[in-house]
């Protein structure tokens, strides 16, 4: 992506990453977006949390792309995101990373070749390079003996291990979690959970984590941002959020969540 210039945009001078400025979404007669306004400053980690159905889901699919927004303004590090040049989507697109609820992994595919295919296909990275980078983003993830295996042949969580590698092999600047542990055996979502905290603490990748993991969404949240009925009707530090709710929607949820 384009680095932002001060001089001529004003997300800029903020450090405000992504913006989000009256975005309606609509699924025929149903609004799931209504007007939303919100901005994630780079190096942040946001969590999204609110009931099921409130919209959190169809935010982080309209910064993929892969849905559009009926109304507003979506911008990336200061680009317009819809509409856009094709050119100027794929490069925004470039920059953020998702990791979904199913994994998605490539079944025919080795553990390495998930990881290496999109940087040597998209990125032009050459195989070498972008091996030697899988070998250690798997590593990282806990997971640098199971390159040879395919996905069938791990449990979920080491699944869900792989595509945080996958996802950071692009190098994003933007890492989307879309309720990445809730398909996992119990058991197997603290590891996950590890692996994110250890990728929050020491990279300044800006987050945006949609999940039913409060505890978590406590310990790596610089923000979280409280949705119901498709609107922030909340936010603020994981302190003020978990501890002094201020709105009545937050409390009823935290309530039958925590
Ligand atoms: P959350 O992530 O907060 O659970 P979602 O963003 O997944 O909420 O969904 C919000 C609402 O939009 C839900 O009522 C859901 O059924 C509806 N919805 C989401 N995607 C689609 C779609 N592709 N077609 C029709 N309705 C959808």
């Amino acid at each position: 992506m384009k680095e932002p210039d001060a001089h001529t945009d004003p997300s800029a001078a903020t450090g405000e990453l992504i913006r989000f400025e009256q975005v309606t979404k609509r699924f025929g007669g149903h609004t799931v977006l209504d007007r939303l306004d919100f901005s994630v400053a780079a190096g942040r980690h946001v969590t999204l949390i609110g009931p099921s159905g409130s919209g959190k889901t169809t935010i982080l699919r309209l910064l993929m792309t892969l849905a559009e927004p009926d109304e507003g303004t979506i911008t990336v590090g200061g680009q317009r995101l819809f509409p856009a040049p094709e050119k100027q989507v794929r490069e925004i697109r470039k920059n953020i990373g998702m990791v979904f609820q199913q994994f998605n992994l490539f079944p025919n595919m080795k553990v390495l070749r998930n990881i290496t295919e999109a940087p040597v296909t998209v990125l032009g990275l050459s195989k070498d390079e972008a091996e030697q980078r899988a070998r250690e983003l798997l590593d990282l993830v806990g997971l640098g003996d199971h390159l040879d295996k395919y996905p069938s042949q791990l449990s979920g969580g080491q699944q869900q291990r792989v595509a945080i590698a996958r996802a950071l092999a692009m190098r994003p600047q933007v890492l989307l979690l879309d309720e990445v542990t809730s398909a996992l055996d119990p058991e197997l979502v603290a590891g996950v959970l590890d692996v994110l905290r250890d990728i929050a603490r020491t990279t300044d990748i800006t987050m945006l984590c949609v999940t039913h993991e409060m505890s978590f969404a406590r310990d790596i949240s610089d923000q979280v941002l409280m949705f119901d009925s498709g609107q922030v009707v909340e936010s603020g530090s994981p302190e003020k959020i978990f501890s002094a709710p201020e709105h009545g929607r937050t409390r009823e949820f935290l309530s039958a969540v925590l």
